[in-house]
């Protein structure tokens, strides 16, 4: 089932080197890419379908055309390497492993369209994951592929990598351009959107470092090649990354469209120890949760995800078994999205700590059969009613788990009247 595109050069010794990779054909698009108009090349990209992996995908040639023309202000790239969301670990192995990968990728992206500075933003966290990428990116300033004439052409591209300081919500692409700033990582409201007003109020493209990852193969091998994994509408391959209650937990990379039981049984080996399978988050932690039943006609692409009223989100597939206390877990996803919530609207920063109160409440053995319905309401009282989607990040996998498993929220709540026993008691 698994397949290597992303990923061919990840068991290669030392292919974050630029010689190991170019032996391994880094860089080897870049004839035919200065060969070709910058709108052959968005034309090649759009024709692949090529959706962003960083989690809302959308088709990326597509969002290439809104830029603006003739604006004469700058056209800037924004690369968004903070890979925050729970459950999520694929783009820190592009770069560690194949960093060349992405920044080819880059000099792509910036070609096709007309930008001559890039900037990647990193999370904080990834200390490994940066050395990698600096080097990486010293190394082809050495080697002539960036600086002021890429590759030997009359095309100029400068690369800077910006480090985050740990804060979840800068890889949402408004809070992710303010860090860039230099202020502080809130959400803009939109419109105007990045790629009309984007990073110093210039038409931006902010692209997921799996998706710029994917263009070299794309333009070497042709939209076709591309096409010819995944469907008609999720072309090309993913890097998913199973764990949870998996025997393999681990990164595998596949193309879209395969049935997610089976990758669950053959490529992570199956639930744990042979328990009984729970459920599955799909897509990251903000993603809603299915039912086994429910995942018997899952496919792993964006349509079949929306069908079954879940998303496919980053590729970050969590497996629970039965032994998964669903309360436990959904105040720890609470619990995280409050303390990542920027503050800057009040439903999202005191909704989410009133959501917090209630479930610690339940899961205190002290809560009512009302605390789990004003837990539900909640969750539609908060949802789109802020700037940024993150309180939807925690409102939509919380509903799912409170229509889904109800009956365990139940189980925590007491019928004993708490009030009259402490009355009785003085
Ligand atoms: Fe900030 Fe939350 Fe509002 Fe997003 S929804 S802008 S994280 S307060």
């Amino acid at each position: 089932m698994e397949v290597k595109i992303l990923s061919a050069k990840f068991d290669i010794k030392d292919a974050h080197k630029i010689e190991v990779a170019k032996e391994h054909g880094a860089y080897s698009t870049l004839d035919k890419l200065f060969s070709m108009t910058s709108a052959e090349v968005i034309e090649e990209v759009k024709s692949s379908g090529l959706r962003g992996r960083g989690g809302a995908g959308f088709p990326t040639g597509v969002k290439w055309s809104f830029l603006p023309k003739d604006t004469g202000k700058p056209v800037y790239l924004a690369v968004n390497s903070d890979e925050s969301e729970p459950a999520t670990f694929k783009d820190r192995y592009i770069l560690v492993k194949d960093p060349h990968m992405m920044i080819e990728g880059i000099i792509i992206c910036s070609y096709a369209i007309g930008s001559h500075d890039t900037y990647i933003y990193i999370r904080g966290e990834y200390t490994t994951q940066f050395k990698a990428l600096q080097a990486a990116i010293e190394e082809a300033y050495e080697a002539g592929y960036l600086g002021d004439t890429v590759a030997g052409n009359n095309f100029k591209l400068n690369v800077t990598v910006h480090r985050g300081a740990g804060a979840y919500i800068c890889g949402e692409e408004t809070a992710l351009l303010e860090s860039i700033e230099g202020k502080k990582g809130q959400p803009r409201s939109k419109p105007p959107f990045p790629a009309v007003a984007g990073l110093y109020g210039c038409p931006t493209i902010i692209n997921n470092v799996q998706t710029i990852a994917s263009l070299p193969f794309i333009l070497n091998s042709g939209a076709d090649a591309y096409k010819a994994y995944g469907t008609e509408k999720s072309s090309g391959t993913h890097l998913f990354g199973i764990s949870g209650h998996v025997e393999k937990p681990g990164m595998y990379e596949l193309p879209l469209g395969l049935p997610l039981l089976e990758v669950i049984e053959k490529v992570a080996g199956g639930v744990l120890n042979g328990r009984k399978l729970k459920g599955i988050i799909p897509g990251g932690s903000s993603t809603p949760v299915l039912l086994p039943d429910e995942a018997k006609t899952v496919t792993l692409d964006y349509e079949s995800m929306a069908a079954h009223k879940t998303m496919f989100g980053s590729g970050g597939i969590v497996v629970l078994d039965e032994t998964v206390d669903i309360v436990e877990l959904v105040k720890n996803l609470i619990d995280f999205y409050h303390h990542e919530s920027c503050g800057q609207c009040t439903p999202c920063r005191e909704g989410l700590g009133w959501m917090l109160k209630i479930v610690k409440k339940i899961l205190s053995g002290k809560g009512k059969m009302d605390d789990v319905d004003l837990l539900r309401e909640l969750c539609d009282n908060i949802e789109m009613k802020t700037v940024c989607v993150l309180s939807a990040a925690c409102t939509m996998p919380v509903r799912s788990y409170l229509d889904k498993f109800r009956h365990e929220f139940e189980a925590y709540v007491t019928t004993e009247d708490f009030s009259a026993a402490e009355a009785k008691e003085e």
